[in-house]
Formats: C-alpha cells, structure tokens, sequence
C-alpha cells in the first residue's frame, strides 16, 4: 500500500537492525502473520475498553510501528519484520500486542488530532493505555512489560521517554485496570542493566546546565570531566559526552551512547543534525 505519510508519531525508535545479533527462523509463529490478523487484533484490544476503532491497520515499510493521520484518516503502520522479531525476542505474543495497544492509544487519546513531533507525555499516555488493556486482555504485568524492556532506551532521548518512566507508565496502566502483581519485587530489583549510576555530584564538579525542550521536566548537566548527566531522584545517569569540535560556528559536540549527535552553537542553542535548535546550554559563568 501507498501511503505517504504527511505527519506522524515516531513510536519505538528501534529498527529492525538493532536485533541483529539474533537468528530468526521465518518458520515461527509471528505476533500477527498477515494484516488481517492485525485488524482483529487491533479489534480485540479496542474492544477490551469498550470502544470502537477509529483507525486501520496496515502492514508498511516503516521501522517499527507508527500512528498516523492521512488525509484525516487514521492508520496504523507497522513493519511485519519488526513485529516477527519482536515476537521471537521476547518470546511471548503479549509484546506484539502491547506495541499495536500503544500505538492505538495514540489514536484514541487524540480525539482532536494534534500530530506533529511526539512529546514525552503522549509517549507516556500510550504507554499507560497499553498497559491497561493489556491487564484487560489477561496479561501479567510482566508480559505487559515485555516489549518496553527489549525496546525503550536506559534514558530519555528527544522524543521518547527513558525505560523506567515507560514501565512505570505500563504498571499504573495494568493496575488501574485492576492487575495486582504478584511479582512485584521485580519493581525494586530491575533486571534490565542501567547505564552507570552513582550517588548525587556536587555543584563545583558542574560546568554547564543544559535544557532540552523535550523533556522540561528533567535536569541535565555537563561536569567538569565533560560527561553528560541526566539527575533524577537524587540519581545520575550518564548520557554521552561532550566534546570540541573543529567547527567555528558549532563548537562543541554532544554525542550520546549510541553515537547520536547534538550541535552547540556560540550563542549556547543546542542543535540535532537537521538544524533544528532542541535545547539550550547555560555554563556556570552564565549564571
Ligand atoms: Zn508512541
């Protein structure tokens, strides 16, 4: 199908190629083998809370899944190949199921269409709404869970929320439709690996502050040894570095673990790669 999509929602920002490093065998069950098999099962998840869908569902060469809106019909997209994976990777249907929920809660949550750049609540929004149905559907909470663990990055990036806050989002969805987890010991001893912690720095290891207009909400700073940190709950999380550049107009050079790269300018307007300022930095003599 041909569908050019004019404004979207980026959704899981992993692609197919980040499960390189397993072997898929295409004789195994997949989450939902054909398009009509995504239908009812968009069906089944709509019809979990009582409503009606608002949307279709196709198969697409995107990354991963999306929500849609074209020509002011909503769709859903996604990529079989991703959900295939996805499914062998996590081992349980429920992970396919919980990323087409998310991707539905977008659709349902934006009665009057406000597409555009995702924001880190609307993120969070689909997440719970997942989480929600899914307990509706007869998952655990793990199973709920399942697709995040393997999916979301440790910390927040431009559009989309950190791993924690996701599946945090998750769990109050699951038990606000009335799961009551019975493993609940997971939450305290996450088994997925976090990125270096350590106990909160003090402000004279601080160079600059940096504030990135996706996430208002969260601190970030540069320290004196010219890591990025991200401090959250009397918590540091390691983001990237910064680094000089040979550029006269972009100085300085954000990179994060996975090698994305953010442009600081004279005037301290922090860049992505299109141009587009996406934050500010504020060094300590600023201040
Ligand atoms: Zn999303």
């Amino acid at each position: 199908m041909k569908i050019k999509i004019l404004t979207f929602l980026t959704c899981l920002l992993i692609t197919v190629g980040s499960f390189a490093q397993y072997n898929f065998s295409s004789s195994e069950p997949s989450g939902f083998a054909t398009a009509t098999e995504a239908s009812q099962m968009a069906d089944q998840i709509v019809k979990a809370v009582g409503l009606k869908a608002n949307f279709q569902v196709a198969e697409a060469q995107v990354s991963n899944a999306l929500a849609v809106l074209h020509q002011g019909k909503r769709y859903i997209l996604y990529n079989r190949n991703f959900i295939d994976a996805l499914t062998k990777v996590t081992g349980t249907k429920w992970a396919a199921i919980s990323v087409l929920a998310h991707e539905i809660g977008h659709h349902l949550y934006n009665k009057t269409p406000r597409y555009g750049t995702p924001t880190l609540s609307t993120e969070l929004e689909a997440d719970e709404f997942s989480g929600y149905v899914l307990e509706k559907m007869g998952a655990t909470l793990q199973e709920a869970e399942a697709a995040m663990k393997m999916l979301a990055t440790n910390y927040a990036t431009r559009t989309h929320p950190a791993k924690n806050d996701r599946l945090n989002s998750i769990a109050l969805g699951w038990k606000n439709a009335g799961g009551v987890d019975t493993e609940e010991e997971e939450d305290e001893q996450p088994e997925y690996s976090q990125p270096e912690r350590q106990s909160i720095i003090p402000r004279e290891n601080i160079a600059a502050t940096l504030f990135f207009n996706a996430s208002p909400n969260n601190t970030y700073y540069v320290t004196k040894r010219l890591n990025v940190i991200q401090v959250s709950n009397q918590q540091v999380t390691m983001i990237g570095h910064l680094s000089r550049s040979n550029s006269r107009d972009y100085p300085y050079i954000i990179s994060d673990n996975n090698g994305y790269r953010l442009y600081i300018d004279n005037s301290g307007r922090i860049l992505n790669a299109d141009g587009k300022t996406v934050g500010t930095i504020k060094t300590d003599e600023d201040s």
